[in-house]
């Protein structure tokens, strides 16, 4: 593998073991199913758009669930006097995620929720279409 892969590889992996496989922000556990699995995202804690330096800082990226990711945007951490410093101890890294989902109101009522939708809108495709593929003669 090449140097990028490698590095992604890493991030992925360090933001996995950082939060057990549950989402950063609502705790939901994206290892449990592969709808879950389908939408781990690596949040940039202290957003892109207004960080550019800590783009490619590991310590910036905290795994989460796609319903999160979508919802804290562009938050900046600043906001709860968070600093980029904070994000090189476990410690503190973990008490700024948690002061983020709180201001954010990401838990698990609010993902769990969302999943549930999208489960239901994918299940309605399916019913949908379904029967027309089973309906057509095969060739
Ligand atoms: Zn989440």
């Amino acid at each position: 593998m090449g140097i990028i892969e490698d590095a992604l590889n890493k991030n992925w992996r360090q933001a996995i073991e950082f939060s057990k496989g549950t989402c950063s922000y609502c705790g939901i556990d994206l290892l449990l199913n592969r709808l879950l699995y389908a939408t781990m995202q690596l949040d940039h804690i202290f957003p892109r758009s207004k960080y550019p330096d800590l783009i490619d800082d590991s310590n910036n990226l905290a795994l989460s669930c796609a319903y999160c990711n979508h919802s804290k945007r562009d938050f900046d951490p600043a906001e709860l006097k968070g600093e980029p410093s904070m994000l090189s101890q476990n410690d503190s890294k973990a008490k700024l995620l948690k002061m983020i989902s709180e201001v954010k109101h990401l838990n698990l009522q609010n993902s769990s929720a969302q999943f549930l939708k999208n489960e239901t809108f994918y299940l309605e495709v399916l019913k949908h279409y379904l029967p027309k593929f089973y309906s057509q003669e095969p060739t």
